[in-house]
């Protein structure tokens, strides 16, 4: 996808007289792109009207940048296709909210329970895990062996039939347990659809839940339409997760859920482990759509960003594959340095949202900062090593105390490391090109 959409933009460029057919010629050819990335044809349709309203074709032809004329236009109407102007929900710590899972089977939803479970439990929350699918065969083993590994208590029964009698007990449970984050799983059963939209009502009536999160899979296709306002028909959906984006797909079902239920995407699901797990951010998303977020748009933006003196080496390293403690410590030099942060950062799903999120740029300076602290403490041989092993337990207590930190503020810094590591791995091998080069967006 972003190979045809770069080359439409570049046989654009490369047009001497910009006028409405070469104007027409890209967007087709943006269309057919985003159709094949599963985004819905309507959405398509509405979004090339629109181009055409907004894109002067006066500007273009008065010699400026036409590529990124297009390009910012295109991704500005993705980007507000995908913001459906109301922000998610957000619960309160501390005071018992009832979080209800629907989605077809298959889709993510116990494995995606865990997670959300998990992610939220690492932050303080006390969660509990109810299984209310009483129609597939495991389906409370899957959830009790997922909560054991987690350390989430769970609720289920392996005899009760009724689903809203399990939830209505398993909610009741925890509450009296203090429970501040009480997550309902719910069958998803592909047949009998009429009797699953009726069981999703009843649960949701019986619990009443304080957020239904509708949960997709990526690769549906443009089935998601269809299938998010279905839910959203039942019951009252307020947030979607999108999982299994670690696939191929490239997740253009994620704009159908949000236009059919009217809720924001909050999470995206990269993987079967509980830890692959990502706060949903618009414009990595959208960049990635459009194969901006690629790893030529990487490069790109490293060559923009990263001091030229560093810039070969630090290519050359990463496609080597060598990720090291180092790196990510000059590089958060190099973001304190330069004022506005995270731009090569920003285009990475995640690592935005996570570590920098907007209008709270102090706070992410300031623990880039305490990161580095203790980075100071490590020894030369940890820095530049790639193996996060050669960390042990003893020495973490150490790099702790010398920093004058927490030790599980030590492992907070490793893991945003090993999630970075990850990332740049798939530059290994990577063929840098020069500056100039780049013929991507
Ligand atoms: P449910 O029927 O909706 O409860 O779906 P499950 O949670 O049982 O998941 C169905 C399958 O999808 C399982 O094999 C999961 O491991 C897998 N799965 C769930 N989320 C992801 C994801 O984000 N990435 C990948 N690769 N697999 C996932
Ligand atoms: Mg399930």
């Amino acid at each position: 996808l972003g190979g045809s959409i770069s080359r439409a933009l570049q046989q654009m460029s490369n047009a001497t007289i910009i006028d409405e057919k070469v104007l027409n010629e890209c967007l087709n050819e943006i269309t057919r792109a985003l159709l094949q990335a599963d985004v819905q044809f309507k959405l398509v349709r509405d979004m090339s009207t629109n181009i055409k309203k907004i894109v002067n074709l006066e500007d273009l032809a008065a010699g400026h940048n036409k590529r990124r004329i297009i390009q910012q236009a295109v991704y500005n109407e993705l980007c507000k296709i995908l913001d459906p102007g109301k922000p998610a929900f957000t619960l309160k710590k501390g005071k018992p909210s009832v979080v209800m899972f629907v989605g077809l089977q298959g889709s993510g939803k116990t494995t995606t329970c865990t997670k959300y479970a998990y992610h939220h439990q690492k932050r303080g929350w006390k969660p509990a895990l109810v299984c209310a699918d009483t129609f597939r065969a495991g389906a409370f083993d899957q959830l009790k062996q997922n909560a054991t590994k987690a350390k989430i208590p769970f609720y289920g029964s392996y005899t009760e039939s009724d689903p809203m009698k399990i939830a209505v007990d398993g909610v009741e449970t925890f509450k009296k347990e203090n429970c501040d984050l009480i997550i309902v799983d719910t069958s998803g059963r592909h047949k009998q659809e009429a009797a699953l939209f009726e069981e999703m009502r009843q649960v949701s009536e019986a619990t009443k839940p304080d957020l239904v999160i509708f949960v997709m899979d990526s690769s549906i296709g443009q089935a998601a339409f269809d299938q998010a306002q279905a839910f959203r028909q039942s019951v009252a959906v307020g947030a979607v997760i999108i999982t299994k984006m670690d696939g191929h797909a490239k997740g253009g079902g994620a704009l159908s859920a949000v236009a059919a239920t009217k809720s924001p995407i909050i999470f995206i699901g990269t993987g079967e482990h509980m830890d692959e797990f990502e706060v949903f951010d618009v414009k990595p998303f959208v960049s990635r759509l459009l194969g901006m977020g690629d790893l030529s748009g990487l490069v790109n933006k490293i060559q923009d960003v990263v001091p030229m003196d560093q810039q070969p080496e630090l290519l050359q390293k990463l496609s080597e594959g060598h990720f090291t403690l180092r790196i990510m410590y000059e590089q958060f030099q190099n973001m304190l340095k330069m004022g506005p942060l995270g731009q090569v950062f920003s285009m990475l799903p995640g690592f935005s949202a996570e570590m920098m999120p907007q209008g709270r740029e102090k706070e992410s300076q300031a623990k880039f900062k305490r990161y580095m602290t203790m980075m100071d403490s490590m020894t030369d041989e940890e820095l530049d090593s790639t193996n996060p092993k050669i960390l042990t337990e003893s020495r973490i207590m150490r790099i702790a105390r010398g920093s004058g930190r927490l030790v599980h503020e030590v492992m907070e810094m490793l893991e945003e490391y090993k999630r970075l590591a990850k990332i740049f791995s798939k530059m290994k091998g990577l063929k840098i090109p020069k500056k100039g080069d780049m013929s991507s967006l």
